[in-house]
């Protein structure tokens, strides 16, 4: 998966903001963002009043994704390595259980 060149992007685009967030308060701003997804996402259910609009749900989860990059990178994590070691767990799974 080429998470390199998004971590890249991601890290690049904090230094020319001058960006230098701490991991806890990125955490903090994606569970904000989690929460714009799941706000979407009751409104695709009808849970909510307000119309539904898929494009919204993608920028709410592209801002979640930002953010996990930039956490990654916080962390010097390499996610092109961890996403691989994730799904050959997931892949050696038999069953949802
Ligand atoms: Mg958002």
């Amino acid at each position: 998966m080429p998470y390199q060149n998004l971590q890249d992007q991601v890290r690049q685009y904090d230094k020319r903001m001058g960006w230098r967030d701490p991991s806890d308060h990125i955490v903090l701003h994606m569970a904000e963002e989690l929460g714009e997804i799941a706000r979407n996402t009751l409104r695709e259910k009808r849970y909510k009043k307000e119309k539904f609009i898929s494009d919204e749900l993608g920028q709410e989860i592209c801002d979640l994704l930002y953010l996990t990059l930039k956490l990654a990178n916080n962390q010097d994590i390499d996610l092109n390595r961890q996403w691989d070691m994730m799904f050959s767990r997931y892949e050696s799974k038999k069953s949802r259980s």
